[in-house]
């Protein structure tokens, strides 16, 4: 097993997963096993509990684990498939020593961060990745000189002794900030942050700059000179139209000849596959238009993989997709008066409405709003997990008169719980960890519009939720014309609808983002997109 370790200096929010996939995408294209591990230095056991404002969206892998959102990155970039362990977090980490001490494993010492909370950071990377792979890459989240991420660091200084020199490598990713007044590309963050990092004993065998214009020659000579590594190991990344492009501009830097060379690996294959579907999401012509309308509309990453899977199916379609963020919360103040805001018109300018998943009242009425502006306008709609419920919410109200129809969630006195709480969970105190999570099945109905979706009358999708079609509901719902076109394999578990008489209105309580990869869509975006084409 060979390990890249991959760091980040200056700032955060630098892409540096991206990085991390890219560079894993490049070994995995040339023929290697790759897989890779995220470590985030906070207390949290997960990102289950943090708000997508902290932390964007919350991934959620097919063992159910809650994430962080850069293992999408590597599920997407490496089209594999991981598990929790490939998420260490301070939080994981320091409740396993704790639990030893409180057993007694320690046999009398004092239990230290080192060596015995190393030790464990080590352990737990190793057993994530191996037997996986021929190469894991592992990413420290945060920057170096961070307080929180000093132990990892020190656990990557301990592996670098244990390992051969040529299963060991080190790839920082920094800032090359430009300055504007004279176009200079400023080299004194990368020094400075590559001091930093040598402090805690570790150099870098690589260094990535980003920056938003490629790096100049002069640029990476000055990295290498003071940084100590040599020309060839200053990657530019600068700032490019698509994340997908990333690989292809490492390689243009060297990166394959590079870890070729350092790692001692003899490679074949090639990038062009990948290439060519970078190209069929750069090149597609037709643009369409979908509204997305939700709470964190400041924040893209808080739907990342929402937008990524409809990139995703735009390459199968050509179409290029805009995305029009719709502010839920401002919908609402608008109906109560206390705000303008012209949501009408950018929902008229939309092919096609996405109500995406959530937790809470705030802004559902504005979501409730926009589903009733699809259903009534024939505009294709798609609701994933909180805007499936949402879709059953306002179709009670709106179409069966159940004016008081709501979900327990967001109105625990609601006279008419069309939405109510599973009932294995009514007990459920803790909060992490806790919801109906991760691969379910579910039974799709012959003949539906599901059906034809995906081609197939059972679905394995992931699952992030608490509550449910109330199931006193349902046969109402369905003689007014809401189907439900897919459900578990108890049958008493909504799991997809659909609206009878209406071009594309299609809600799942599972949430099909986490599934869509480059080149190969989840079958319910590629519906919904091919929908918006009229
Ligand atoms: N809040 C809803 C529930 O818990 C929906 C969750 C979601 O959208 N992920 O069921």
């Amino acid at each position: 097993m060979k390990y890249v370790f991959v760091t980040g200096g200056v700032m955060s929010g630098l892409g540096k997963g991206v990085t991390a996939a890219s560079i894993g995408r490049i070994l995995k294209s040339h023929g290697l096993d790759v897989t890779a591990v995220k470590v985030d230095p906070y207390l949290n056991i997960d990102p289950g509990t943090m708000s997508p404002y902290q932390h964007g969206e919350v991934y959620v892998l097919k063992d159910g684990s809650e994430v962080d959102l850069d293992l999408g990155n590597y599920e997407r970039f490496l089209n594999v498939e991981l598990t929790g362990d490939h998420n260490i977090t301070t939080g994981k980490v320091y409740r396993s020593v704790i639990e030893r001490e409180r057993a007694g494993d320690y046999l009398g010492k004092t239990v230290q961060i080192i060596p015995h909370v190393t030790d464990e950071i080590k352990s737990e990377i190793r057993s994530a990745v191996e037997d996986e792979a021929d190469v894991a890459i592992v990413e420290i989240g945060g920057t170096v000189g961070d307080i929180e991420s000093m132990p990892y660091l020190e656990a990557i200084r301990q592996m670098r002794n244990e390992l051969p020199p040529e299963d060991f490598l080190l790839v920082h990713v920094t800032l090359v900030p430009v300055l504007s007044v004279v176009g200079e590309q400023k080299t004194k963050p990368t020094q400075h942050s590559v001091s930093e990092l040598r402090e805690t004993g570790l150099a870098p065998d690589v260094i990535v700059g980003r920056c938003n214009a490629r790096l100049e020659e002069e640029t990476k000579e000055k990295i290498a000179l003071f940084c100590d590594v040599t020309v060839e190991a200053v990657w530019s990344a600068h700032d490019v139209e698509e994340i997908y492009e990333v690989p292809l501009v490492l390689n243009e830097e060297g990166a394959l000849e590079y870890l070729e060379r350092r790692l001692d690996l003899s490679l074949d294959e090639d990038l062009s596959g990948w290439a060519e579907m970078v190209e069929s999401v750069k090149g597609a012509e037709e643009e369409l238009r979908v509204a997305v309308v939700g709470k964190y509309v400041q924040l893209e990453d808080s739907y990342h993989s929402i937008v990524e899977s409809l990139k995703h199916a735009g390459a199968v379609c050509g179409a290029s997709l805009e995305i029009l963020w719709v502010d839920a919360e401002r919908i609402e103040g608008t109906l109560s008066g206390e705000d303008e805001y012209d949501y009408e018109e950018i929902l008229e300018e939309a092919d096609g409405v996405l109500v995406p998943g959530g937790f809470g009242s705030r802004g559902s009425g504005g979501k409730i709003e926009a589903i009733r502006y699809a259903r009534e306008s024939g505009k294709p709609f798609l609701g994933l997990c909180l805007g499936f419920q949402l879709a059953v919410i306002e179709f009670a109200r709106n179409v069966l008169g159940l004016d008081g129809a709501h979900s327990t969630e967001l109105e625990p006195g609601t006279p008419e719980p069309v939405i109510d709480v599973l009932p294995e969970q009514a007990e459920v105190d803790d909060m992490g960890g806790t919801m109906r999570l991760g691969d379910q099945r579910t039974i799709v109905m012959p003949g539906s519009l599901a059906n034809d979706l995906y081609g197939s009358s059972e679905v394995v999708e992931r699952h992030r939720h608490r509550y449910e079609v109330n199931p006193r509901y349902i046969a109402q719902l369905e003689i007014a014309g809401m189907k439900f076109t897919g459900k578990d394999e108890t049958a008493r578990r909504m799991e997809i609808l659909e609206l009878e008489g209406h071009p594309f209105f299609v809600g799942t309580q599972y949430h099909p983002e986490f599934t869509s990869r480059p080149g190969k869509p989840n079958p319910v975006f590629l519906g919904f997109v091919s929908a918006l084409g009229g």
